[in-house]
Parts: C-alpha cells; structure tokens; sequence
C-alpha cells in the first residue's frame, strides 16, 4: 500500500457511493506527495446517507444482540488483520510516528472488544416487582446516529462511535475530517462490509454536510468529537429537532507537580515528556500546562529538559527512533508558532527540545521543534488556549490551594493530572474540575476503556468508553405494569 496513491468512496446503503469530487489529502511529512483522495460529498448525498440510515432503523433495531455481536467480532478480527497497512496508511496521511499509529489501532480493537463484551450486560432489561404490580426498565436504541469526527485520532475517534452505536441497534451516518479521511475510511469499510447495508454509511466533506448531519431531522443522536467552536454551532444546529448529543471537546489540561515529586524519577519525568509530546501534542487530552511547585521549580525545569532532550526525536514517522512527526497541517502548525511567538514577544523565555534527526526533511514537512515556554503568565494565550500541538508552558506555583486555582482557572475541564506523592496527589485531584485526573500518568498513558471518559465545562457533554460510553448510545424505556389500575383521587 505503501506508494500507491489511495481513493476512497462514500459508503451508502452498502455500497461505493461516487461522489462528483475529490480532494486530495497531502502527506504532511512530504507537503508535495499526495497519499490519495477522498471525496467532497454534497448535502444532496448527506440526505441520500441518512434517508438510507432512516430507513435500515427499524429493521436494524430488531437484529438479535448476538447477531451484532457476531458481525461486530468479525470487523474486528479483519481489521487486526489489516493492522499493519492501515497502520502505515495512517502515518503517511497523519503525520504521526508508526509506532503511534499502531497504538491508536491498538486502543480502537479494545475498546471494540470491550463493547461487544460488555454489550449485553448493559442492555439487559431491569425488572422490579414492587408492591404496585411490576417495572420493566428497557434500553432501546435511539435513531440515526451522526457521527463527526476529527483529524487527530481518526481511527480511534470514530470506532469509539461505532462500535456502541451499531451494538445497540443504531444505524450510523460517519463523517470524517478532510484532514485524515483515509486510513480511517479503510476501517469503516471493513466494519461496513460485516453489517447489513445501511446501517453504517460514511460520506465525507466540509462544513456543510456536518450541518446536514446536525439539523436533519431524521437524525436523532450527534456524537461529535472536536473543537469547542465547532460544538457551538452544532448545538445550534441540532436545537431545532432536540437531538441526543454526546460531545467531545477542546481541553487545556494541567499538570500539576507537587512539592514531593521525585525530579530524579527518571520514568516518571518521561512520562510527564510524553504526556506533552506525544502525536506532537496534537491529542485532546495532552497535558498542555505544568504547573511546579515553586519549591521544586529549578530543579524540575533543569530535569524536565533532560528529559525531554532524551526521548524527543523529530523526523519521518517511519523512521523507529523518530518519537514525534510533523503536525498534522500547516494551519495548526502556524497557529502552535503564533501562540510561542506571542509568549516570546511578551518576554517568556522559549527553549527548544529535543533532536531533528533530518534536518532537510525538517525544512520540506510541516515539522516544528518542540519547545517549552518559561516565564509565561497564566493570562498568556499560550496558557490560556489550547494549543494543539508540540510546546508547553511551565509555571510556578505558590501552595497547594494556588495549583488548584490556576488548574482550575479555565473554560475547560477534560483531563487533568497530579504528579507527586499518592495521598498527596489524589488529594489535590479530588479539588481539579475535569472529567478525568490521572495520578503521575497523563494523556493516552492513564487512559482505560473500560471507564468513562469525556470532559467538564467547555470540554464536553457525556461520556465515551466504559458502560456510559455504550448506554450513551441507548434511551430508556420504561414498560409500567401497574396493579392498581385506577388512580384513588379521581373521581368516578
Ligand atoms: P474541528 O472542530 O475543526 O472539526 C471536527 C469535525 O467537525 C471535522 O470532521 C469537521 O469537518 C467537522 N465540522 C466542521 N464544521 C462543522 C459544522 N459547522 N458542523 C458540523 N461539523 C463540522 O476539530 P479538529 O480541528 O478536526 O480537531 C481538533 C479539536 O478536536 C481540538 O479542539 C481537540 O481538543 C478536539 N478533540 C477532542 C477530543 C475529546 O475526546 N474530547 C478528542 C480529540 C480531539
């Protein structure tokens, strides 16, 4: 697969659906080499998709669970069997080193055999007998499902969808993003072939068929993984027909760093590093403030930089000592340079980190030195804003009660993390307002599938992973068996 150049189709109602045009999507390491083409649907095939999807519902809806089951194992086993392609596909239309882009597969398949494992017990009908008679409390799937997803983790973003969308007896219209729409596409076609037609189809596009998707009418659910800006007008887009909606926003995640954290801990200062660097910084829930101890301060930054100096090498993703790739687009890359740029005219000191391991292919691909930003004020944009890609700011803090505040001092909430002590830190987390805090772990490393994941404030609405990432996905629906009949206070 490595060279040829790759064209993906919409898929409707089981089938390739052409579409009038194409787009190219470039490789971000060589601007100059288009990997392939996908198409621009129009709001006409958005409308053809979920009529489709509409129309599969109510049959799909009353498949037995192990008949979804059964399918749903068998895309998974064919996309662990294309592992290494779409591996590789991914890298090459992402940016992000292989090993990264193994990984994210890696995480899809478990959490596609977490929901098929998990599924049934979830949907498993409550019955209480009490003493007015009997209540059944059922779990009924809900619609059409609209699922947008973003660049970053294509792959991951979307199976995160699918796989409870389609278990529970949804049918599904996917979009992806313009900036990573092949690799994952390979997926949905694997997961697509398995299922009857309709009941997962994709197209592909621009604002404008996310609109569709958003404000049809015959779609019941949005499960939306993005940007805060987009969510807004997504929510304005759906209010008309009060659709269900699980989002999965921005973040500005801090990292705490406690007074009794070990500088010397070499893992852990490593870990702190990846937390930040890693996918070069482009992941939602990337540690994008440190907060220090005013204590530990000059020691941490001195040890962070060693650290980081180590593990970050900058260079071709499939290179395998490169640890981090270009960013993804030359868009996010300028604005990742204005947010340092901004810092740096305001007099914060930047340091850059790490290797360039090509300096040539550095200069041609949309590459960026990672840096770390000292001196910077928690009102600076490059504190205040999530910065999506590969520089962080460090900033000191007084006590305890100060990290709390400038931790929680900002619109958004989806992870955060403590670094120091256990006790210590889990009792700091209890006070940080986010859907997630991991204790001397953070960003993909403290992630598990098995719990529920998803953000507070501007981050998010509802949760993916674990049992609430596959009940998100369902209504309930309560079948009263009432003894008494009649109602005493009304009159005969
Ligand atoms: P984005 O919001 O620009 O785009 C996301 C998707 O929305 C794309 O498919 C895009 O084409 C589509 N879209 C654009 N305008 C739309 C509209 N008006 N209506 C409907 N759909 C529309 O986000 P991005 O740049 O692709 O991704 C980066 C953002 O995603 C960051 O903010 C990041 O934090 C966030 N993110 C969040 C999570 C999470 O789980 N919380 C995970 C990954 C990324």
């Amino acid at each position: 697969m490595s060279e040829s150049l790759i064209k993906i189709e919409a898929i409707i109602n089981g089938e390739k659906y052409k579409a009038e045009k194409q787009a190219p999507r470039e490789n971000p390491t060589h601007p100059d080499e288009i990997v392939g083409y996908a198409p621009v649907n129009t709001v006409e095939d958005t409308i053809r998709a979920i009529d489709v999807a509409h129309d599969t519902f109510t049959t799909w809806r009353e498949t037995p669970i192990e008949e979804r089951i059964k399918r749903m194992r068998s895309a998974i086993q064919k996309i662990k069997d294309n592992t290494p392609e779409i591996a590789e596909l991914l890298s090459r239309e992402h940016g992000k080193a292989l090993y990264d882009s193994e990984g994210e597969i890696g995480v899809s398949l478990m959490w596609m055999e977490y929901a098929c494992d998990n599924v049934t017990e979830v949907l498993k009908n409550e019955v209480q007998a009490h003493d007015n008679g009997k209540t059944i409390i059922a779990k009924d799937a809900i619609g059409v499902v609209s699922a947008i997803t973003p660049w970053n983790y294509p792959i991951s973003l979307s199976t995160i969808k699918v796989a409870p969308a389609l278990l529970t007896g949804n049918t599904m219209v996917l979009k992806p993003s313009p900036l990573a729409p092949l690799a994952v596409s390979k997926v949905i076609e694997i997961i697509a072939d398995e299922f009857p037609p309709g009941v997962l189809n994709m197209v592909h596009g621009e604002a404008e068929v996310g609109v569709e998707l958003t404000s049809n009418p015959k779609v019941a659910k949005i499960a939306f993984t993005g940007g805060t800006d987009t969510a807004k007008h997504i929510m304005k887009a759906a209010a008309d027909t009060i659709k269900h909606m699980t989002l999965e926003l921005g973040g500005n995640d801090a990292a705490i760093v406690l007074r009794d954290f070990d500088v010397n801990d070499e893992k852990a200062m490593r870990r702190l590093v990846i937390s930040n660097f890693l996918t070069a910084g482009q992941i939602c829930m990337i540690a994008k403030r440190i907060y220090v101890d005013k204590s530990i301060y000059d020691q941490f930054v001195e040890k962070y930089m060693e650290a980081a100096n180590k593990w970050i090498r900058v260079g071709d993703p499939f290179d395998e000592n490169v640890t981090v790739g270009p960013v993804n687009n030359q868009k996010q890359a300028k604005y990742v340079q204005s947010l340092v740029d901004d810092a740096e005219g305001k007099g914060a000191k930047v340091v850059k980190l790490g290797k360039i391991l090509d300096q040539d292919l550095f200069e041609e691909g949309y590459f960026m030195q990672p840096t770390v930003v000292l001196g910077a004020d928690q009102n600076d944009p490059i504190v205040v804003k999530e910065q999506f890609g590969p520089t962080v700011p460090i900033l000191p803090f007084e006590n305890d009660q100060h990290a709390i505040e400038l931790a929680n001092d900002s619109i958004f909430g989806l992870t955060s993390s403590v670094w120091g002590k256990e006790e210590h830190a889990i009792e700091i987390a209890k006070h940080i307002q986010a859907g997630t805090t991991m204790i001397n772990t953070a960003a993909i490393q403290g992630l598990d599938v098995r719990f529920p994941f998803g953000g507070v404030k501007q981050s998010g609405v509802g949760r993916e992973y674990g049992k609430e990432g596959i009940l998100a996905y369902t209504d309930t629906h309560v079948i009263n068996v009432p003894e008494n009949l009649d109602l005493p206070y009304i009159p005969e």
